[in-house]
């Protein structure tokens, strides 16, 4: 029991994108759950999406507080800002709690941010790193790091596949996107890289991830470095029986939610019948490829929700969503949703998705089969991991021009709806629902690490 008064103190700070902020977010309000004092620090335009009752809000300036990335000159420029700057404002925060009731204790901080191990050192407090990829990819970074695998990785399509313990051979195609074509995001390739070199030097190094998901490439790294799985970190409410108001929604949307009553829509449409399509917060979709979209929505025939970000609902294809007004038309199209309460709807039958890390888990854990329609990053391994791995769907392919035409759109949906394997399919996306969820219920493997490493920033005092 910790002193009356005396509580462990984390900070959490995260990179300002939705797909960093989430997790990082909920893992903030998991520690404050468990007793813990909980501060989510983020930039000064970010902070404000943000909502909680239990945990800490602080700003950390990334050195362009008025608008952030978009204000920056390049993506080089952005990250080396936010490190000067952070750095600065990172350790302003510990300093201001250091002669308070609940002195920091411990930074918690992106992988897209690992200088915040320096401030923790300069405080003598514990760092620790939380990596928002899987552990597969984060694996297969660490043999490259390591100069088990050449690069940069050249794979053409003849080539033999890569071969990394505990993932199934890597062909061409499915390698992140970082690593396949480096020149085009040198800046983000070069933090990563020298994150992973920095890896052994982190107190702690979580992932968003769990033990029973990520089995082989948990084992294969066991005892190379130390791997703390702690996910799937979706809200509680929907991945296990616990609930409270805090665990009901991640808390935090760059973007506002639809005003289109589209969860009523889905109440009307029939259990599992409902395409829900998404590609995250992050992708731009070209207007031919909404176009062969809403041809290939229209082929299978299904009600769709289509979440298409900046993208003017004037400009999409005459009749795309069909007839029978507003609520009863078949399919409907947001700027954004709230995507947890969509896929834990009983009416969506299948995930078309960009397979974003947080999309995956998302529709692990609530249960979805998906087709994977990756775009970059780490997306093309998260989409070998649902088909391969996980078996919970299918890979579309892109055309030569990097289309996905409406044929191949219309042919994954019914593979993974109505064909041969979608009884499978909805099985497997079942049995890997109820391990996700019992990773993160109490005593699970992610719940009992968590509580491990509490044990020790309240053992040690500091
Ligand atoms: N998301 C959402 N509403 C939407 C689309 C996405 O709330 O309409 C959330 C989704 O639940 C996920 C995050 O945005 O947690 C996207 O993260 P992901 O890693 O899947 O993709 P990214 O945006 O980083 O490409």
């Amino acid at each position: 029991m910790e002193e009356q008064g005396k509580r462990s103190h984390v900070v959490v700070l995260t990179y300002p994108a939705q797909g960093h902020i989430n997790p990082l977010l909920q893992f903030t309000k998991r520690l404050a759950a468990k007793g813990l004092r909980a501060t989510f620090a983020t930039t000064p335009y970010t902070i404000l999406s943000i909502r909680s009752t239990t945990i800490g809000l602080e700003p950390i300036s990334d050195g362009f507080d008025e608008g952030g990335f978009s204000l920056a000159p390049s993506t080089e420029a952005y990250l080396e800002s936010f490190k000067t700057a952070g750095s600065k404002t990172l350790s302003d925060l510990v300093q201001k709690f250091i002669h308070t009731e609940d002195p920091v204790t411990c930074i918690v901080y992106d992988s897209l941010l690992p200088w915040a191990m320096d401030v923790a050192r300069k405080f003598g407090i514990y760092s620790a790193l939380l990596l928002t990829v899987s552990a597969s990819v984060s694996s297969l970074f660490w043999h490259i790091h390591r100069g088990q695998l050449s690069f940069p990785v050249k794979l053409e399509e003849d080539d033999q596949p890569l071969t990394v313990p505990g993932i199934p051979p890597i062909r061409h195609g499915e390698l992140p996107t970082f690593l396949a074509r480096p020149e085009d995001q040198s800046a983000y390739l070069s933090v990563i890289m020298g994150m992973y070199a920095t890896l052994d030097q982190h107190d702690f190094v979580f992932c968003n991830s769990s033990e029973e998901l990520e089995i082989e490439s948990v084992k294969a790294m066991s005892g190379q470095w130390p791997l703390v799985m702690v996910g799937p970190l979706i809200p509680l409410a929907y991945s296990s029986s616990h609930q409270s108001e805090e665990d009901t929604a991640y808390g935090a949307n760059l973007w506002d939610p639809s005003n289109e009553p589209y969860l009523q829509w889905l109440d009307q449409r029939e259990p599992n019948s409902v395409i829900y399509v998404s590609f995250g917060s992050m992708a731009k979709i070209p207007q031919a490829q909404v176009e062969e979209f809403a041809s290939g929505l229209k082929l299978t025939n299904k009600p769709f929700l289509w979440v298409l970000k900046d993208y003017p609902k004037d400009k999409l294809p005459v009749g795309c969503l069909g007839s029978g007004g507003e609520t009863f038309r078949r399919g409907l199209v947001v700027e954004w949703c709230n995507q947890l309460e969509v896929l834990a709807h009983r009416a969506v039958g299948c995930f078309f998705t960009h397979c974003g890390w947080n999309s995956t888990l998302e529709g692990i854990s609530l249960g979805v089969p998906m087709v994977g329609a990756p775009i970059w990053s780490d997306q093309p391994m998260n989409a070998k991991f649902v088909d391969e791995v996980l078996g919970l769907g299918v890979r579309a392919k892109r055309d030569e021009a990097g289309i996905l035409t409406a044929r191949e759109i219309e042919r994954c949906v019914h593979e993974v709806m109505d064909g041969e394997r979608s009884d499978e399919f909805r099985a497997n996306a079942s049995n890997w629902a109820e391990k996700a969820k019992g990773s993160v219920s109490k005593g699970g493997s992610s719940d009992r690490n968590i509580e491990e490493f509490i044990a020790k920033l309240v053992k040690r005092g500091r």
